[in-house]
């Protein structure tokens, strides 16, 4: 038996005005995209033919253009269509890639494999637990995994889940059944943590039902906030041997799911950006982080907010700051070949003095591009040439500067990375303003169905 292999990953944020181009994906074709992918053995140990189609993943950023697209997406149907013989297509894809003109773009692939394929093939996919999954998937794809941990580390696995159950199903002639429920709410992404109540015991009662034999996928998804479209909520998704086992678990989890919405809180420090600047200035700890989570580049935004950054000048302190990294490509270009403690003055920001210069990393941890870091007064900020995230001391030493120096470190991210957290003494969650801002009622969504729990409060029922 032959399966066909592909990953096609892109998570949306349609607040910011950037869309990305090749150069923002990671790319491998054939053989090369068992890199990213752990699936390979499994299959090949299961006795089929294996056909690697494309892997093309992007850092979260804006809407996908038509025609990026169509670039990736008729890679994958050329693969299908060379191979009208397989019993198996094995996806994974994120579930909130948002293709201007298209809607859903992994609703529209599946859409236009199935036109090829017809029914035949199994397919299965791996998927996000931010997905944005429009009900209608369900009708496409026969097998639907989704990561079980926020923040998550449990992408090797989920790869595995949706493959063995396609394995599985192909051996023993099982033809499963999808069935995606809506559940009406969109809590803050940030509040939704898996190692914590309720969802710890919500995420191991899924697992329990996965262990059941004729069970292939049973997966809460918590929904992506930043994508103003109809599919926009969190959902519960089930994948069964009956069309009646499949539909009765999907509304049971949505229903659980529903339950617990008002139970999700914050558990750090989460306040406005000027009292998250205060705390920090006034805190007794050797290190404090504030995460600028409006302009969180990890979620789509464009991270070239410096909202926070004029509060520590303005705020003349004591300590040692840094804020890393602001987008800013012409400071970059202006300031890049200047010698250390060069007189720098920037609109805004008023005068400063050039410190150092450096490189920044890429979603695949390699060199994009270069940064300038000036000093204002005992702030230093280091501006990028283009978008990028700080999410481990890597970062730091790669743009020239030791993190340890500094008492308040200020971030582009919701929570840090857990490679950060060992240098953070204390953490604060700056609830600013931005394309990923966490408060869903400041975000003006206009094509999100309504009613949405916390927008409205009412009861509902799957
Ligand atoms: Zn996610």
């Amino acid at each position: 038996m032959k399966v066909i292999v592909a990953s096609f990953q892109c998570e949306s944020n349609s607040k910011t005005k950037m869309h990305p181009d090749k150069g923002d994906f990671e790319y491998f074709t054939g053989e090369n995209i068992f890199k990213k992918l752990v699936v390979k053995n499994a299959l090949k140990n299961a006795g089929f033919e294996i056909v690697p189609s494309i892997y093309a993943n992007a850092l979260p950023t804006g809407t996908v253009t038509r025609d990026i697209y169509d670039y990736y997406e008729r890679q994958i149907i050329a693969t299908v269509k060379a191979n009208p013989d397989a019993d198996g297509i094995y996806m994974y894809v994120h579930g909130s890639m948002e293709v201007d003109g298209i809607g859903s773009g992994e609703l529209y692939m599946l859409k236009e494999i199935r036109a090829v394929t017809g029914a035949k093939p199994i397919i299965a996919l791996t998927m996000d637990l931010h997905a944005n999954i429009t009900q209608e998937l369900g009708n496409y794809a026969d097998i639907i995994c989704g990561y079980k941990t926020a923040p998550h580390v449990d992408q090797a696995e989920s790869q595995m889940r949706a493959v063995n159950a396609l394995i599985y199903c192909l051996k023993n002639g099982v033809r499963p059944f999808t069935y995606v429920q809506k559940v009406p709410m969109l809590v803050k992404g940030d509040t939704m943590l898996t190692a914590n109540e309720p969802l710890l015991s919500l995420e191991e009662y899924t697992r329990g039902l996965e262990r059941k034999e004729d069970v292939f996928g049973a997966n809460l998804f918590f929904g992506h906030c930043w994508v103003d479209a109809v599919n926009t909520s969190a959902s519960a998704v089930a994948s069964a041997r009956t069309e009646q086992r499949a539909t009765e678990l999907a509304k049971e989890l949505a229903d659980k799911l529903w339950s617990t919405r008002k139970e999700y809180k914050f558990l750090i420090e989460a306040e406005s950006p000027e009292e998250c600047v205060r705390r920090a200035l006034a805190g007794k700890e050797n290190r404090i982080f504030i995460t600028d989570s409006g302009d969180n580049t990890t979620a789509g935004a464009e991270g070239d907010r410096t909202d926070i950054l004029k509060m520590l000048i303005a705020a003349k302190p004591e300590k040692r700051c840094c804020v890393a990294g602001i987008t800013d490509s012409d400071t970059v270009k202006a300031l890049l070949n200047m010698e250390p403690g060069a007189p720098v003055s920037l609109a805004g920001l008023g005068a400063g003095a050039f410190k150092c210069r450096g490189k920044i990393l890429g979603w695949a941890k390699e060199i994009i591009g270069n940064s300038v870091t000036v000093s204002f007064g005992k702030v230093d900020a280091v501006f990028t040439e283009k978008r990028s995230a700080f999410i481990e001391e890597g970062n730091f030493i790669k743009a020239g500067l030791d993190v340890t120096e500094y008492r308040v470190v200020v971030v582009k991210l919701g929570y840090l990375f857990a490679e950060l957290k060992p240098f953070a003494d204390r953490e604060l969650f700056a609830l600013s303003s931005g394309s990923s801002c966490v408060e869903l009622s400041r975000l003006n969504l206009k094509n999100i169905v309504r009613p949405i729990f916390p927008l409205e409060d009412f009861e509902w029922k799957a």
